[in-house]
């Protein structure tokens, strides 16, 4: 490591956080795929299989490695990218980027599989894990009832306003039109809103960066059908004045909608429910540390006061009025009276809510009310540290810095160089070039100060040295659309066009 700190070396001191393995992988050496990697082909020998022939194929071209080539071309894969087991992941608004391995092992025990198709008596364990999670889900939230069902947050989101509707709909309130999300909302309530059928009225901030009782009381009228809100918000800001709020909303016939994004700087705290909020959902892959991203399954329960109940997706899990002969509860599945219909097959990604029940299980109330405190010291330590204007506070759980005269998206690509993950980027855009921070409860004293050196040292960077980052990882500058639009699949065109 060198200790020359004139230059732009990211190894200087001014950050010990470089990973060298990252040098080594991107010193011109792309890793080739499996088969290009392939001197000879495997004989799977088909022809000898009892199988008809007609149910055979022999054209299947598997590579052949030896097991420690194999091996190393995953070591090597693995060291390619950045995860969240090679450092931290302040991504803001994603909150918990933790997955622990013990809720995968829970997830992986034999009995966790279960085929969905079988009868009710023989899934009693599995339906008891979704009662109980549906149960702890509404006493963590303060609400009534709740439906495993949807697949993301997202997803929950949209359940919840077509829940919000079909309520309205049932009190012959069905020319509700509007629904009020405040502009520092994540795009997800806006084109949630919208997909419901609905207009969206925009709600400006005010100068402390929360919502604008003013603003408020213009936008409210007997066609609201809901505000949609995140608190602490998207601004780790916590809405002071939410009691008034679901007053005024209440008042002119709208519900409210609680986006629980941020739930986990409130958990074991505060609840929605208690703050006058109807209807919720819960990212399970932010607050109880299911994995998050990639595409993969994920799953966003929602959870709604008992005038809601009867909207609810079907089935749900409710006791059995039967008990077993040992005297045992007996779980059931039931459709809600009025319900919106089935929203995803079965009772939701069966195995991501294993997780969170796993998590919240292991946790108790003393877990997640000292991972909330942690969560909100850890965003106010790092806050403090940073060099960049940090223009709102006191924070929750995230807080969001301005890159000032930098281009924030320069700031994130440059981080990447010292080791770290950036922030999400650009986003609250009532912050100009917002450097959106979580550092999540997770991360110790140690790892919040390598990070706070990582964004100081790029501060001082210049726009050149900003623009030609990153200099150190496998890909620099990703041209994101092309990717996404013409992907090319070999590791060899990749490699030839650099050269
Ligand atoms: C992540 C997020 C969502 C969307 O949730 P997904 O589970 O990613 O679909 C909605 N609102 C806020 C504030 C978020 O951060």
């Amino acid at each position: 490591m060198s200790n020359d700190q004139t230059t732009n070396d990211p190894t200087t001191d001014a950050s010990q956080v470089r990973y060298d393995q990252a040098r080594y992988v991107n010193d011109g050496q792309y890793e080739p795929l499996l088969s290009e990697k392939d001197q000879t082909s495997v004989d799977i020998g088909a022809g000898d299989s009892p199988l008809p022939d007609d149910l055979t194929r022999d054209d299947l071209e598997l590579p052949e490695l030896s097991e420690p080539e194999l091996a190393r071309h995953y070591t090597r894969l693995s060291q390619m990218i950045y995860g969240i087991d090679s450092g931290p992941y302040p991504l803001g608004s994603c909150t918990m980027k933790y997955n622990p391995k013990f809720t995968e092992d829970v997830a992986a025990l034999p009995s966790a599989a279960v085929h969905p198709d079988r009868s009710e008596e023989s899934i009693q364990g599995t339906l008891e894990l979704l009662y109980r999670l549906q149960d702890y889900l509404g006493r963590i939230g303060g609400m009534d009832a709740v439906t495993l069902q949807p697949p993301a947050g997202a997803a929950g989101e949209f359940v919840g306003i077509r829940v919000a509707a079909a309520y309205h709909e049932h009190n012959g309130e069905g020319h509700r039109d509007e629904v009020i999300i405040p502009e520092s909302a994540h795009g997800t309530n806006f084109a949630t809103a919208a997909l419901g059928g609905y207009d969206v009225v925009s709600l400006p901030s005010d100068e402390d960066g929360r919502v604008d009782l003013d603003a408020l009381e213009a936008a409210l009228s007997e066609n609201t059908a809901a505000l949609m809100l995140t608190n602490p918000n998207t601004l780790g800001l916590f809405e002071r004045d939410i009691e008034e709020i679901a007053d005024m909303v209440h008042d002119v016939g709208g519900l409210l909608y609680y986006d629980g994004a941020n739930l986990n700087a409130l958990l074991g705290r505060a609840r929605p429910g208690d703050m006058g909020f109807d209807v919720m959902h819960y990212n399970v892959h932010k607050t109880f540390a299911t994995p998050h991203g990639g595409g993969g399954p994920g799953a966003g329960p929602v959870g709604v006061v008992a005038e809601l109940e009867p909207f609810l997706p079907a089935p749900r899990v409710r006791e059995a009025d039967a008990e077993t002969n040992s005297g045992q509860a007996t779980y059931e599945l039931f459709d809600p009276d009025h319900t919106i219909g089935n929203v995803h097959g079965f009772q939701g990604n069966w195995l991501v809510l294993v997780k969170a029940f796993a998590y919240i299980a292991r946790l108790g109330d003393e877990g997640l009310t000292d991972a909330s405190a942690k969560a909100v010291l850890n965003a106010n330590y790092l806050a403090s540290q940073i060099e960049y204007d940090v223009p709102y506070g006191p924070f929750h759980h995230e807080f969001v810095a301005s890159a000032g005269d930098q281009d924030a998206a320069d700031v994130a690509k440059r981080m990447l160089d010292y080791g770290v993950h950036p922030p999400t980027t650009k986003w609250p855009e009532i912050v100009p070039e917002a450097l959106m921070t979580e550092p999540t409860e997770i991360e110790s004293k140690d790892t919040l100060d390598r990070l706070a050196a990582a964004f100081n040292a790029v501060a001082q960077e210049s726009d050149e040295v900003l623009e030609d980052a990153p200099e150190r990882t496998t890909a620099r500058r990703i041209d994101q659309t092309s990717a996404a639009r013409s992907p090319r699949l070999s590791w060899h065109e990749l490699a030839e066009e650099d050269t």
